[in-house]
């Protein structure tokens, strides 16, 4: 199935949800106006469309391959090339500092990039994403010596980064990582140890291999607080920063798996042959933290890789659906046989893929609005705002939209029927590796955890009352919109919003007192939560959407955006006060079954 990138409705998020116009008068965004934005959009979506997503089949039948006698590990047909053309556009460098060789747009515009390149190719798009992490990463810990050696490598994406955390016994739980790190007696380190499940652990597609590393130094306090982060490239530097020999961390295994299996994902060790060469980043025993922004760069990519397969899914889904004849319509039968998009149990299901990917793309928006004023803004009392605001929207970004995507994506196989099945519809491989998004970057479970508590119970709710007040600015706007759709969204938003408030109260109620009950709740918490700041991305999207109309501005489209945001009224915001009622008493019957009795 050929994808094609939904430039239109991108455009609409950044010009009303983002509002690129007011962004590119920020101080280093001039150059992200609308545009631009256009430009950037449409370039890249024919990049995506004609090179990555054409390899998106081929590299699931052909996942990539360790070399045992080598240690090579071989990437699926074409991705090297891929890659090659990738880096030689300069795409990897689009959101990052031009004093660092990137082209430093808004993250609004280069998270749509991020959503195209997801829907393209997912395993391809893995490699970028976990550079962008590393990049994140050193910019913020990193002392100068180490940002002018390895970021314009990373950004011009000649090198590559991943992120190496987790350890056979440590996963969610990162307290209890083993690995050491000794110091070498130059001031840098050697490193030994597992980690497991390492993105682009290996590949042959760039020069070098920047891992971004946790370990523990001798004596360092037990649990997260004793945790170091580490640089350790493939190939060590020289003096003069060129490509020197090869460090002591190797690949000994790559995973076979249910999805994504053109990403190589691989067991590494460090320092089986006398150590893995390490340079310190930032501070010692301040890893976490610093991993920590790193992640909260690839939380918010992968929330977004929930939208794109979102995407993919629903365009597969819809021309099928436009395609197969099958069954008389109900309210037409003597026409015999008609395409199945006719039938109202699959426009069902085509308008509730529709509405949450086009909410969630609102919401990862929103988000990515308000980190660009966090980060441009020249007054710091809104920096500070807006840099809460994205951080209480990252748990959500990366909860919601990667459960929607395995929701959008059951349904696609749904709309298929039998063929859905098959793999060579191409929806099975989505399905599949969509499974993936709800577990890497923290499970929706840990995204939840961070919702509860450090983003709602730590501030008192501050940010989630400061939300509440926005969207009850939104639904006064929303009470002059004319029409039954409009009516229907101020009437399901409200209520949903009062439902949110009702659950925001219990959690700020009982987060100390009975933490078990609070945490019984956490991911319906989120999905809540979620759920009502996405309606809110779409009332703002039909008030927009109305005006145009009311303009005569490409009705047909913006009528489309009407009818979304009424079936998002209609048949998920319906679903927030149910959820509230099972947050607020659902917890006993959680907590009452004893562990021993499963
Ligand atoms: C394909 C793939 C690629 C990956 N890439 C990377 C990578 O590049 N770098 C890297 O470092 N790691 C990577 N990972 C690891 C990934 O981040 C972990 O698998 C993930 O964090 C979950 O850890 P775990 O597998 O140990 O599961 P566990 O932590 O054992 O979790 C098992 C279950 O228990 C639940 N659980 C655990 N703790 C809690 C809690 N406190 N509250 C509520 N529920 C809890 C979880 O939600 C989950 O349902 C990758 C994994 C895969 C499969």
């Amino acid at each position: 199935m050929n994808y094609v990138a939904p430039v239109k409705d991108m455009m609409f998020n950044l010009k009303h949800i983002a509002h690129i116009e007011s962004l590119c008068e920020l101080p280093d965004l001039s150059d992200s106006s609308a545009d631009t934005a256009q430009a950037v959009l449409d370039e890249f979506a024919r990049f995506n469309q004609e090179v990555l997503s054409e390899l998106n089949w081929t590299g699931d039948q052909t996942p990539s391959s360790l070399d045992p006698a080598t240690g090579v590990v071989h990437t699926s047909p074409g991705f090297k090339e891929a890659y090659g053309q990738y880096i030689e556009a300069g795409w990897q460098g689009l959101e990052h500092p031009q004093c660092f060789g990137g082209q430093g747009f808004a993250k609004s515009i280069s998270a749509a990039c991020t959503e195209m390149l997801n829907s393209a190719n997912l395993s391809f798009a893995l490699c970028p994403l976990l550079t962008d992490g590393a990049i994140e990463a050193l910019r913020v810990a990193g002392s100068p010596s180490l940002q002018a050696r390895f970021l314009p490598h990373l950004v011009s994406g000649k090198w590559s980064g991943t992120m190496n955390l987790t350890e056979p016994q440590a996963g969610s739980d990162l307290s209890l990582i083993q690995t050491r790190a000794q110091e070498a007696g130059d001031g840098n380190y050697l490193l030994f140890g597992t980690k497991i499940f390492i993105t682009y652990g290996e590949h042959d597609m760039s020069e070098n291999i920047v891992h971004m590393v946790l370990a523990r130094v001798k004596d360092a306090p037990a649990g997260v607080k004793g945790i170091s982060l580490f640089l350790v490239p493939k190939f060590k530097l020289t003096d003069s920063g060129e490509l020197g020999d090869r460090n002591d961390v190797h690949c000994v295994q790559l995973e076979h798996k249910l999805g994504i299996k053109a990403s190589p994902t691989a067991v590494m060790k460090f320092g089986e042959h006398g150590g893995a060469h390490g340079l310190l980043v930032g501070e010692l025993n301040r890893g976490l933290e610093y991993m920590f922004i790193m992640m909260n760069a690839a939380r918010f990519a992968v929330g977004v890789q929930g939208v794109a397969i979102g995407e993919r899914a629903y365009q597969a889904a819809r021309a099928y659906a436009l395609e197969r004849i099958q069954s008389r319509a109900v309210d037409q039968p003597s026409q015999g046989p008609v395409a199945i998009v006719h039938h109202p149990d699959v426009k069902r299901m085509l308008m509730t893929m529709r509405a949450h990917v086009q909410s969630a793309r609102a919401l990862c928006c929103a988000a990515a609005s308000a980190y660009d004023c966090a980060h441009h803004h020249p007054d710091a009392s809104v920096r500070l705002q807006e840099q809460r605001i994205y951080e209480f929207m990252v748990p959500l970004v990366k909860g919601y939209s990667t459960e929607m995507s395995q929701w959008v994506s059951s349904l696609a196989v749904q709309v298929h029927g039998g063929m859905g099945f098959m793999e060579e519809t191409g929806v099975a491989q989505y399905y599949r590796d969509a499974k993936i998004l709800t577990i890497y970057e923290g499970t929706t479970a840990i995204q939840a955890n961070d919702l509860v508590g450090r983003k709602t119970f730590k501030d008192r709710g501050e940010v989630a009352k400061l939300l509440l007040v926005q969207m009850q600015e939104t639904l006064a706007v929303m009470s002059s919109i004319q029409g039954p759709q409009a009516q229907s969204l101020h009437k399901r938003l409200t209520q949903a919003r009062e439902a949110y408030e009702q659950a925001l109260a219990f959690v700020l109620d009982n987060f100390q007192s009975h933490p078990a009950l609070v945490f019984a709740a956490g991911v319906p918490f989120l999905l809540l939560t979620a759920q009502v700041m996405a309606g809110w991305q779409m009332a703002k999207s039909l008030i927009a959407a109305q005006q145009a109309i009311d303009s005569g501005q490409d009705v047909e489209f913006h009528q489309s955006k009407v009818e979304t945001a009424h079936f998002y009224a209609e048949h998920i915001l319906t679903q927030s006060p149910g959820l509230a009622q099972s947050i607020v008493f659902g917890g006993d019957s959680v907590n009452a079954f004893r562990a021993e009795s499963f």
